[in-house]
């Protein structure tokens, strides 16, 4: 019998912050779907990182909750992939302090994410705020995954992870593996009003499970090529967020159609609009559906969670263990 060689290992997370968007769609969890089978994946609930800005407690539940049912219904599959609540693995947080002693303060300081989160909250700056990279780290380290597959917005952070993990392994001795991003074919979804990235907290986002008509009347009012004044007025495409969005969804012919249209002004960008409407009903009905008929068997997502949190409880711990005697954490009669 040849023996297998074992899968490379995928990890990657979401914050329980909102409801997921286009944006966490097309640039994360569309290749969380497509690589299942191709990696051995782990998906996690990030609910200790979505503590760092300002939220309800009572609301967290549901928001976790709601979060891992939106994810199968996309099509995450139990049997292939770990799907599981941070917090139900504790040792997110101590391989967290863990790192944090190699960590300096100055490479934080400089991560955009925190930045930008700092001026959104500028009442709560905490020191999770800060830390998040390296519990995003420690989220990765724990499994060994060498594959995270994320948004744009996520690169450095694994570059700064890349960095904590080599650093931890000249000083203890080579163990850690060093985590690379895996980037969809869209990776920096835009807003509607085509400035920021699209994001739960933002508000400029398209909801995946909004209705048709919820989405028909949002993209009446989004953002396309500024330049394009006039129905007469030749598009630009490639400025176009609603044209970028169409590469992601409708198929290759009817987007070289639209290309060609657009530039010689056939097309206006009220009927491309719409175009783009019947694209995402297409894709998004059936996790609709899904999401409908699993909201009836809430226990069974219950169950799936429980069985992830065990499984990555089991695989931490034995990270925990060769972690904590190379840095000298072992006790041992002399
Ligand atoms: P928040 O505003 O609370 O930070 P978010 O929308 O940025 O929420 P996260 O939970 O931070 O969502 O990120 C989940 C995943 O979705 C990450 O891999 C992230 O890179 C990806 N992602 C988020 N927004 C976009 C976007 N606009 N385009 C592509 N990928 C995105
Ligand atoms: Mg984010």
């Amino acid at each position: 019998m040849t023996e297998q060689t074992p899968l490379a290992r995928s990890f990657s997370g979401m914050q329980p912050t909102g409801s997921i968007h286009l944006g966490n769609y097309l640039g994360a969890v569309d290749n969380w779907v497509k690589l299942q089978g191709q990696h051995e994946s782990f998906i996690c609930i990030v609910d200790y990182h979505a503590l760092t800005i300002p939220y309800e407690p009572v609301d967290m539940p549901k928001r976790v909750f709601d979060l891992a049912l939106t994810f199968l219904a996309c099509g995450i599959d139990p049997a292939r992939t770990t799907l599981f609540v941070q917090s139900s693995v504790p040792a997110h947080t101590e391989l967290c302090w863990l790192l944090n002693t190699v960590t300096p303060m100055g490479d934080l300081g400089r991560m955009t994410q925190f930045k930008e989160k700092s001026d959104q909250h500028k009442q709560n700056v905490n020191v999770g705020l800060f830390d998040y990279p390296v519990l995003q780290a420690a989220d990765i380290a724990l499994y060994h995954a060498t594959v995270v597959p994320v948004g744009e917005d996520q690169v450095q952070h694994l570059e700064f992870a890349r960095e904590v993990v080599r650093r931890w392994n000249a000083r203890f001795g080579e163990y850690l593996a060093e985590p690379k991003p895996y980037l969809s074919k869209t990776p920096r979804v835009l807003g509607l009003d085509g400035k920021a990235k699209m994001s739960k907290s933002l508000g400029n986002h398209i909801g995946l499970l909004e209705t048709d008509d919820e989405i028909a009347a949002k993209l009446k009012g989004a953002f396309t090529d500024p330049q394009r004044l006039r129905r007469t007025d030749p598009g630009r495409p490639e400025v176009c967020n609603i044209f970028t969005l169409h590469g992601a969804l409708t198929p290759a012919a009817e987007v070289a159609a639209i290309d060609r249209d657009c530039r010689a002004a056939a097309l206006g960008c009220g009927d491309c609009k719409k175009m783009l409407g019947a694209s995402l009903s297409q894709r998004l009905t059936p996790i609709r559906d899904k999401y409908a008929e699993l909201s009836q068997r809430p226990d069974d997502v219950i169950g799936v969670l429980d069985a992830g949190g065990r499984r990555c409880r089991e695989i931490a711990a034995d990270t925990m263990a060769e972690t904590r005697a190379r840095m000298g954490l072992k006790i041992e009669a002399p």
